[in-house]
């Protein structure tokens, strides 16, 4: 582990995690609850700590795409509320059961083979109807012509024995996109999903617990979905366009460091491919970061990393394990010196810009080999490393 650390590693700040968390739920007000998404590893950032730290600062509910994230937060003395929002295969009903563990109900089908499961298993599944108001991905299909069938498999569903019908909830699918046109799609998608639910409680004659639809986007623009909770990924984390005004901060920090430096004459071609080629005397780092780190060998030749000096170019065909960096005008930068992929000094905004993707998609490609580095009250408090010693 300590060999690791002057590598490549992120800092993840639980300071600021809770400072977010704070924040949103600030906004969103002391009758709304909170569920955060920790998916895919906290989109990076370790799902394990992140749940534990949301845990203690008193969130209502965590949100996971399948039943092996949410067993390893069980195993992890995480004891709040998991919803799986993703599909569970019928034989690991039994499991969800036992594990007090939510479960989407996203169709007919999957309702009728959920209920026989626990029926079979004995006690009752909670689970969490998924309405399709728009996304087009999962979810009772509900627009225009499908509202009558929608609602009616909806109260059939929540009347199956062995389920437990605790919420409902759709999802948005342009709530980040401010103009005009996804501004009624996404008011068009809310107004399908209440009247939705109003429906089915009026024909069940009892009220879902939790109806819930605010992701990033809403919770940032649309404070009239937030409904009985919120359920923000990104913006716990403290990225995208919406987290500074919101006054969020940054929680990961990716650093990487000045492995060695070599000095070329000009006309010297760097790296596979020979696509970049030095024009004069140049002084060029090697940093041990890589594609297999989470870097995106497409960036390659077309981004900068942050040092202490200032940003330098990246420079020839990105490769698995390292890649270079132009350090010709950065004389101050030493073998050793630390530089920031991004973080607060470089936001994950700009690079995601640049590699043509969102803030989601590098946050969640900080690979396996990159050490986590916990940081609360200012202290380091833990280091994982997910490798198999
Ligand atoms: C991932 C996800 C979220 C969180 O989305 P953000 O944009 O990160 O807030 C919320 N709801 C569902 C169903 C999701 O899959």
């Amino acid at each position: 582990m300590e060999s690791t650390l002057r590598r490549t590693w992120a800092e993840i700040n639980l300071d600021a995690l809770a400072h977010n968390y704070h924040a949103l739920r600030a906004k969103a007000g002391p009758q709304v609850k909170f569920l955060g998404v920790v998916k895919a590893d906290a989109y990076g950032h370790g799902a394990i700590q992140v749940s534990k730290a949301l845990q203690e600062l008193g969130a209502d509910y965590l949100a996971v795409s399948s039943i092996d994230e949410a067993m390893e937060l069980r195993k992890n003395d995480v004891t709040m509320p998991i919803l799986i929002l993703g599909h569970t295969p019928k034989e690991q009903v039994g499991r969800l059961i036992d594990n007090h563990i939510t479960q989407a109900v996203t169709c007919e089908a999957k309702a009728l083979e959920y209920s026989e499961e626990a029926v079979r298993h004995g006690g009752a599944l909670t689970v969490h109807i998924k309405v399709d108001s728009g996304m087009s991905r999962l979810g009772y299909l509900c627009a225009d012509d499908h509202f009558e069938s929608g609602v009616s498999g909806i109260c059939r569903a929540c009347s199956l024995p062995g389920l437990r019908a605790e919420g409902i909830f759709t999802h948005f699918a342009v709530a980040d996109e401010p103009d005009m046109d996804n501004i009624v799609y996404t008011q068009r998608q809310f107004s399908l999903f209440t009247k939705v639910s109003a429906e089915a409680e009026k024909r069940l004659g009892c009220r879902f617990a939790i109806r819930h639809c605010a992701n990033t986007g809403a919770v940032a623009c649309y404070p009239e979905t937030y409904l009985d909770m919120v359920r923000p990924g990104l913006l716990l984390y403290g990225y995208g366009e919406f987290a500074p005004e919101l006054g969020l901060e940054p929680v990961m920090t990716l650093k990487t460091t000045v492995s060695t430096i070599k000095t070329y004459e000009p006309g010297t071609s760097v790296s596979y491919g020979r696509i970049f080629t030095t024009e004069r005397r140049t002084r060029m780092g090697v940093v041990p970061y890589g594609y297999a780190d989470g870097f995106f060998r497409s960036l390659s030749n077309r981004c900068s990393l942050m040092t202490a000096q200032g940003p330098a170019p990246q420079r020839g065909k990105i490769c698995m394990d390292m890649c270079m960096i132009d350090l010709t005008d950065l004389p101050a930068v030493d073998v050793g010196d630390e530089v920031e992929i991004f973080g607060r000094h470089s936001p994950v905004e700009e690079l995601a810009k640049e590699a043509n993707t969102i803030p989601y998609e590098l946050t969640c490609a900080v690979s396996k080999r990159v050490p986590r580095v916990y940081y609360k009250g200012g202290r380091e408090i833990e280091r994982e490393l997910l490798l198999r010693f």
